[in-house]
């Protein structure tokens, strides 16, 4: 599962109150499959990893000796995507000429660092000291331009890192919703600046340092060159504005008074380079069939599929680790997540192997996950088998924890037949169910969900080794996850086994997956965070949205919402900031080459 919102379902299970399974006579379908894929050899299976390559390999041997197919179009059972699994400066570069002297030159990453998310490009240009760079939205009422009275159109802006260091709480509360980096970058862009250089003040954390490059899974730069700078290189420009020192300016910013203003720095001209290397790499899901045992003439949508991500944290440095300091850097095994789920759709395969099938089971394995669902959107972005063949998907993920019998099973509302097809599987398989009809979930079953297929995603809930090192195969529930394998396989045989498909229903979505906290409006956009285009590119639209009365469909790409040029996610995800509820706005919006325009008018978020 994705680390962001499964925090939000539920914190912390206060006691791991499990019991080891008892050993049985029946040996255990998933056991040896767990163990693994859980094991030191494959390093907690991160995406584009040879410990991911070598769960590949093995999830791809167990699914030949079932029998299975590649699926049309591939020749093979593997199905590789392209993804940015880090960046690293590139060598970047600040030159700093002050009237006639030489100027003076900085390479060093402790000197100039680009930002993840800059364009890779060398501009020359005056600069303008920007104060914090922040822009509060008129929207808030509350009044904080850096920009006002500053002319920054073809210039470098310098801004400080962070917002006023003395400012009450309340003040900072508010400007800190601001100081994004990418805010700051989108806010100088859209004033027509070449660059933006970045400053940790000398009041300031990490006063004079440079910023570290963070995890960015985006394809594409920002649209502006941006890259921060060190202490020794902000005073080298503002030695061109001879009677401030960098010190006294920061303190008369610092007091979160909006009318202390920037300036223009005479006599100084920058020449920055910013070099930012996109490290692409290839993930691969694994994916294949079983042909229909009879022939599929009279099968509505002769398909159904089962899928579960088998990648994981590594040893979790990109950030999604939730490891404690003591176990920083360790192995992240991931045997529930989703060592589980992977085993739990090799055993049903392998015993839908053996049986009478009307329709074609896909089984797929998704690999990306944790960074974003970006195999699964591979997927269904270009599948082998069109989206509208599929007559379910079954998703299975962090399903080897069971307590008290207890099985949740999600995205019941994405058709009617769920509920009762459920119902009456349980009646053999005996478990507490907790039913949640919401499948925009943290998993790849949202993938599906938003390609218009029903789908189902089972879940033993969270615990406290939750993306932590102890996520390991010895606290696997293996009984209960075996008895996951016969109640998913029951509910496979109904749907399989029925000519007709079931019908698939479109959820509202309660929020919007772009919302940060603070964003009032909604939109009901689903955005595509896995594929590099310049605007927002959309995944879907929720039934019933805003975005769906104004017209737009998956696949639309947004460039300009209410005026403001969109580059990126985060330029949205910024832009909603200026939205009113109920206040019509002009979208400008790519299908496929043709630009098109609408008005859309948001609603409240609930
Ligand atoms: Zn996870």
């Amino acid at each position: 599962m994705v680390v962001k919102q499964i925090l939000r379902i539920a914190v912390v299970v206060a006691l791991a109150g499990f019991t080891a399974s008892a050993q049985t006579a029946t040996p255990s379908r998933t056991r040896g499959h767990v163990q693994t894929l859980a094991s030191e050899k494959l390093e907690g299976r991160m995406a584009g990893s040879p410990g991911e390559r070598l769960a590949a390999e093995y999830i791809a041997r167990e699914l030949t000796r079932l029998g299975a197919k590649p699926l049309p179009g591939l020749k093979d059972l593997f199905h590789p995507f392209e993804f940015t699994a880090g960046t690293k400066d590139d060598g970047s570069t600040i030159s700093v000429a002050n009237g006639g002297s030489a100027p003076v030159a900085f390479s060093r990453t402790d000197h100039v660092q680009a930002l993840s998310f800059s364009d890779n490009a060398e501009v020359t240009g005056p600069v303008v000291f920007a104060g914090y760079g922040l822009v509060v939205p008129e929207t808030q009422k509350f009044g904080y331009d850096s920009y006002v009275g500053l002319d920054v159109k073809d210039k470098i802006v310098l801004v400080l890192r962070y917002f006023p260091e003395d400012a009450d709480l309340e003040t900072r509360a508010i400007l800190a919703r601001y100081s994004d980096l990418r805010y700051k970058a989108m806010a100088a862009r859209q004033r027509g600046a070449k660059a933006i250089l970045v400053l940790s003040g000398p009041r300031s954390p990490n006063a004079g340092a440079t910023i570290p490059m963070t995890f960015d899974t985006a394809l594409a730069g920002s649209g502006i060159v941006a890259a921060s700078i060190s202490g020794d290189a902000g005073r080298a420009i503002f030695a061109g504005a001879a009677d401030k020192s960098l010190e006294e300016t920061q303190k008369s910013m610092d007091t979160g008074n909006p009318h202390a203003t920037g300036f223009a720095i005479p006599n100084v001209t920058v020449t920055v380079k910013a070099a930012v290397q996109r490290e692409t790499q290839t993930g691969r899901n694994v994916v294949a069939y079983l042909p229909a045992t009879s022939p599929t003439s009279g099968v509505e949508k002769p398909w159904v599929a089962l899928g579960a991500h088998y990648d994981h944290l590594g040893r979790g440095r990109n950030g999604n680790s939730l490891a404690g300091k003591e176990e920083a850097g360790r192995i992240h095994y991931g045997a529930d997540d989703n060592a589980s789920g992977t085993a739990a759709v090799l055993a049903i395969a392998e015993t839908l192997s053996k049986q009478p099938r009307r329709r074609n089971v896909v089984v797929g394995f998704w690999s990306a996950e944790e960074i974003g669902l970006i195999g699964s959107n591979a997927f269904v972005n270009k599948p082998p088998v069109p989206s509208d063949q599929l007559a379910a998907y079954l998703n299975f993920d962090m399903v080897g924890r069971m307590v008290d019998n207890k099985l949740t099973v999600q995205a019941t509302g994405s058709s009617p037949v769920w509920n009762r097809i459920i119902e009456q599987a349980n009646v053999a398989a005996g478990f507490e169910l907790v039913l949640q009809p919401d499948p925009y979930q943290p998993t790849d079953v949202a993938s599906f969900n938003g390609a218009g297929v029903p789908s189902l995603s089972f879940f033993t809930s969270t615990h406290t080794d939750y993306h932590r090192p102890g996520d390991t195969a010895d606290k696997i529930n293996y009984e209960d996850l075996d008895r996951i394998v016969d109640f998913a396989v029951a509910i496979v045989k109904r749907i399989g086994d029925t000519p007709e498909a079931p019908q698939f229903t479109k959820v509202q979505q309660q929020t919007d997956t772009a919302g940060r906290a603070g964003v009032r409006v909604f939109t009901g956009t689903i955005p595509d965070y896995a594929t590099n285009v310049k605007g927002l590119l959309l995944g879907g639209v929720i039934g019933g949205g805003p975005a769906e009365a104004a017209g737009l469909l998956k696949g639309d790409v947004i460039v300009e919402i209410a005026g403001q040029s969109i580059a990126n996610i985060y330029d949205y995800t910024y832009a909603l900031e200026l939205l009113k509820v109920g206040v019509p706005v002009k979208i400008v919006y790519m299908r496929g080459s043709e630009r098109r325009e609408t008005t859309l008018t948001p609603g409240a978020r609930k």
